[in-house]
């Protein structure tokens, strides 16, 4: 039999059986292993496992089939030790708040280069559009120019008043998705908007037990009505970058890496080379300073080795 894990807890795994029957509490049978990194949890929520059970009473899992993406969080950059968050996911979402709390250009920006690293597709959510006054409007229109314009989808939402909420729904029908924030977004709000017949805090979702919910390995995909999930991983806000060097760092920025095909040196880091194109563009404005701050901010910190 196989199935879709929705809910771990380092010990246990909640499997959804793909031909609808009731959701099965299943222990590991063996060791797997995950290519090119030692975790500390080798099934995760988004797997999709081969199930066995024994005597009507004990399920096992047997099998995972292969994973399109996992999405890791490493001890360190160096580390080839890690703990991986999910695996299959579809999307990440960001929330984004311009004020109460303002979520930074850097913290944003931080969030699409990690989500390009995983190759994740990415949205931006703009909550609390209900508080903003006048010149907030503004502020909000620039920013979703300015990421519209270099090819990510936005939402504005009020999770509050329920607005845009259709919009966002239909993106995230039938899709894992991972949601991120800063802490005071309005997450756990959009979540009960998204799934309002369900009590996200208890986490115990169609009625199986909810044992484990604040160990560090815990992680759990929120069914959607519609279809689809919300992964909701305690204490993740954004996720951190991927191994990088500071010359593949560009990578992540898309309009930098574009612009980047036209810089003399084929390792340009764009921060002080001679004919580097990107450098040339952000002084023209053809490409956003803020962007170009934020990618200076990731240099740096490789460079510090807070990221090596
Ligand atoms: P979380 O920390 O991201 O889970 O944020 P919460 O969902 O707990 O929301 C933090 C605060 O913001 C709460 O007081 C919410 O009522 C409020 N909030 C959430 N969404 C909105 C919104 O769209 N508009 C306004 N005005 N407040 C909101
Ligand atoms: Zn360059």
């Amino acid at each position: 039999m196989e199935g879709l894990v929705i809910k771990s807890t380092g010990s246990s795994y909640w499997v959804l059986p793909d031909d609808g029957s009731d959701v099965l509490e299943c222990k590991i049978k063996g060791t797997f292993r995950t290519k090119g990194i030692r975790t500390t949890n080798p099934v995760v929520v988004g797997d999709r496992v081969v199930v066995e059970e024994k005597d009507g009473i004990l399920a096992l899992i047997t099998g995972i089939c292969d994973r399109k993406n996992v999405i890791i969080r490493r001890a360190s950059n160096l580390s080839k030790q890690g703990h991986i968050l999910a695996a299959n996911v579809d999307l990440a979402a960001l929330i984004i708040t311009i004020k109460l709390p303002e979520t930074s250009t850097i913290f944003i920006d931080r969030f699409l280069a990690a989500a390009e690293s995983y190759r994740v597709p990415s949205v931006l959510v703009f909550n609390k559009t209900d508080l903003y006054g006048e010149d907030d409007l503004l502020y909000l229109d620039a920013l979703i120019a300015l990421y519209e314009n270099i090819g990510y989808k936005c939402f504005r939402i009020s999770a509050l008043n329920r607005e845009g909420i259709e919009e966002l729904k239909s993106e995230l029908q039938g899709k894992i998705t991972l949601l991120s924030g800063n802490s005071g977004v309005g997450k756990s709000t959009l979540l009960n908007v998204l799934q309002p017949d369900v009590e996200v805090k208890t986490g115990d979702i169609s009625g199986y037990h909810n044992k484990g919910m604040h160990t560090t390995t815990f992680s759990e995909m929120l069914p959607l009505p519609e279809g689809g999930f919300i992964i909701d991983t305690p204490g993740i806000k954004g996720f951190g970058l991927l191994e990088v060097t500071p010359e593949e760092a560009g990578h992540y920025f898309r309009e930098i890496f574009e612009t980047s095909q036209n810089c003399k040196f084929y390792n340009c880091t764009h921060t002080h080379e001679p004919g580097c194109a990107v450098i040339a563009a952000v002084e023209a404005l053809a490409i956003n300073p803020s962007r170009y701050h934020s990618y200076l901010s990731i240099i740096e910190e490789i460079t510090q080795g807070k990221y090596r």
